[in-house]
């Protein structure tokens, strides 16, 4: 079956020099996989990408190839605030996973990890990041001029179309 799933983030911008942040356009998410038979593997997913990576498990023979793909993908912009969209499309089988002996759930309440890449007005390139399990506010830091660029005030989220 496929599953759609809708994952929302929001940060809130801090009073900063200009630093470029933006929500990147690869990212991280934990699927349940029928290929490696595991539940909660961290996946790879890219904007534009027909398929997602999944970390696999070291006894199936590792990193593969997983039926996962963005459909869609809206960052919105505002004053003082950045939010985003994205809608992941999965390709979903039951199975038992393979290490834990357990039915496969098809409704997953798993994590997401966004990267948001910056530039720091000296002209370094940095990177931030917010996911599912932060202890809030989370305040992202340059790493280059230690500047409060924005904060998390709430963890990304994932709902599953049904
Ligand atoms: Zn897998
Ligand atoms: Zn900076």
């Amino acid at each position: 079956m496929l599953r759609t799933l809708d994952i929302t983030a929001t940060i809130a911008l801090a009073e900063a020099p200009f630093h470029n942040l933006y929500f990147g356009h690869s990212f991280e998410l934990s699927l349940d996989c029928f290929i490696c038979e595991r539940q909660g593997r961290t996946t790879f997913l890219t904007v534009g990408g027909e398929r997602a990576v999944c970390t696999g498990d070291r006894s199936h023979g590792g990193k593969h190839f997983a039926p996962a793909r963005v459909a869609g993908f809206d960052p919105m912009s505002g004053r003082d605030r950045k939010a985003l969209h994205v809608v992941v499309q999965q390709w979903w089988a039951p199975f038992r996973d393979a290490k834990r002996d357990q039915a496969s759930a098809p409704v997953g309440t798993g994590w997401v990890r966004f990267e948001l890449p910056y530039t720091c007005p000296d002209g370094r390139n940095g990177r931030a990041s917010i996911q599912s399990n932060l202890v809030l506010p989370h305040a992202l830091t340059c790493e280059h001029c230690d500047t409060v660029l924005a904060t998390g005030e709430d963890v990304p989220k994932i709902v599953e179309r049904l």
